[in-house]
């Protein structure tokens, strides 16, 4: 893609179906890999010497993948400290050396796609194709946010000056950025905050998801030896009481969240109720995301969309389909051939290159998952197919595709993150009470509609107030720098990652 002058494209990735580009990855996959021993990096190394917490797979909880050791939260005044002592320079250093950090990093990275990938499928319980774009989707934030941040900051803006002075507007970055990233996109997300923070000029505190450190602590040392100083960004690893200590910190100038509404929401109210100045929130929470099908819908694809869309990640995607409406007249044909299609999905060990549904990511995941779908089904609502965990999967944690129908999406309390699809009937002429129901929400994440009918598609794109409205086609994954990614309402502040303007929020304007 030829944009501003740069020419840029996105990572290829690996054809997991041509036998020799997998025959490298087998041996690392395969692998018994040492299993580390991580700590927060921070620049003093005090890292204190609370026990270390074992690092489990999600497919087997006896596999112990490696261990951490959470960072005290009294630590955490002279890590803001040392990042703020860390910040001028990292600014000064221009955004070309930057820039050309971030991209060092996407080649390196792009080179050492196994040893990631190895790590996303067993400490996060990706799927082998799962892993392959997490690792895309890492390096394209990397490339992207370097090109980005050049087109801005290269140079100053100059302004008119109409009576003969000489005026212009500089961008500079704010300050402290803490980043709090989520397990389920455990470096790709991780990396997308980090990289857009850094390239602007500010200095990072990285707070990783507790399930997924490995990886996080890895590609912050791929980052430093890419000649990231450490205090520019220092790795901070710990629970939520650790992020919440962080945020109440009145020298921090900005937040960068991806997870829960509840939790974006007591980091604003953390934000609003301290000293100091008004920080920056850019928020990516979640979704209760809906796919409209009308009768004139291909059922075929509907169906093959709709499995990719609810169950590819083992649902665990904010963008990921919650619930599918199908017009009456097409709703039995559509759920009959997506019974048939859910009973051909391969719930498995993700190590193994051909399954389709990997483990969830906790027993806490699971709970909620199987008590939602055992409450559904106590209230009487029909199952359309309840696959099971695998046998051999006991001592993982398991929730396999669901599909049950319900009548009103008020049935619904929030979120189910997993492979947990809910399907409602509705009737032609209610086609505007269902966009409006949807609405009703108040989340606002993705949207799919499969019509054949362009005026029926074009209305529902313009009633839904959703981020990311997708048509005739799956709704998950996002590519960066094509389709910009993020939500509104419940689901989040914008801006968009992976979009022109995403960068824009991390960044103070001088005149
Ligand atoms: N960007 C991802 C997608 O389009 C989802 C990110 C997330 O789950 O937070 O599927």
């Amino acid at each position: 893609v030829e944009l501003y002058g740069a020419t840029r494209r996105n990572s290829l990735g690996l054809n997991l179906a041509d036998e020799q580009a997998t025959a490298a990855l087998r041996p690392a996959l395969s692998r018994a890999a040492p299993a580390p021993d991580v700590r927060s990096i921070v620049v003093d190394d005090a890292v204190g010497d609370a026990p270390r917490q074992p690092v489990c797979s999600p497919a087997d909880r006896r596999r112990v993948l490696g261990t951490w050791t959470p960072l005290p939260s009294a630590r955490v005044t002279d890590v803001v400290g040392a990042a703020l002592a860390a910040q001028a320079a990292w600014n000064a250093q221009g955004v070309g050396k930057r820039a050309a950090m971030l991209e060092r990093a996407a080649d390196r990275l792009e080179s050492d796609m196994a040893g990631f990938m190895r790590l996303a499928i067993r400490e996060a319980g990706k799927t082998a194709p799962d892993a392959v774009t997490e690792v895309r989707e890492a390096v394209d934030f990397l490339r992207y946010y370097a090109v980005q941040a050049r087109r801005l900051m290269a140079r100053a803006e100059v302004m008119p000056g109409p009576t003969g002075e000489h005026n212009e507007l500089q961008l500079h970055g704010k300050g402290v950025f803490v980043c709090i990233s989520p397990w389920n996109f455990p470096l790709a997300i991780f990396t997308g905050q980090v990289a857009a923070a850094l390239v602007t000029g500010n200095a990072v505190i990285a707070k990783p998801a507790e399930q997924t450190n490995l990886i996080a602590w890895r590609m912050v040392q791929l980052l430093h030896d890419c000649g990231v100083p450490r205090g520019a960004l220092q790795l901070v690893l710990g629970a939520g009481d650790l992020g919440a200590s962080l945020v109440a910190d009145p020298r921090i100038a900005g937040v960068v969240f991806t997870g829960s509404v509840e939790v974006a929401q007591a980091i604003n109210r953390t934000l609003a109720a301290r000293s100091g100045p008004i920080a920056t929130l850019i928020a990516e929470t979640g979704g209760q995301n809906a796919m409209i099908v009308d009768s004139s819908a291909l059922p075929e694809q509907v169906v093959k969309d709709t499995l990719a869309s609810a169950f590819g990640s083992a649902g665990q995607r904010c963008s990921a389909l919650r619930v599918l409406y199908l017009q009456n007249e097409i709703a039995d044909r559509t759920l009959t051939m997506l019974r048939g299609a859910m009973r051909e999905l391969v719930v498995g060990d993700p190590a193994w290159l051909r399954t389709d549904v990997g483990p969830v990511i906790d027993a806490a995941a699971q709970q909620r998952l199987a008590t939602h779908a055992d409450d559904l089904v106590r209230q009487g609502c029909r199952v359309i197919e309840r696959l099971e965990a695998p046998a051999d999967g006991a001592h993982g944690t398991w929730f396999a595709p669901c599909a049950i129908e319900i009548d009103r999406l008020g049935r619904l309390d929030g979120e189910y993150f997993g492979a947990m699809l809910h399907v409602i009937r509705f009737d032609a002429r209610a086609l505007d009470r269902v966009i409006d129901e949807i609405n009703a929400s108040g989340y606002g994440l993705t949207l799919g509609v499969h019509s054949r009918i362009e005026t029926t598609w074009r209305r529902v794109q313009q009633l839904a107030r959703v981020g990311n409205c997708y048509v005739n086609r799956g709704m998950t994954g996002a590519v960066v720098g094509v389709q910009p990614f993020g939500g509104e309402g419940l689901s989040g502040t914008g801006p968009k990652a992976g979009g022109p303007h995403y960068l824009l929020r991390f960044v103070a304007e001088r005149t």
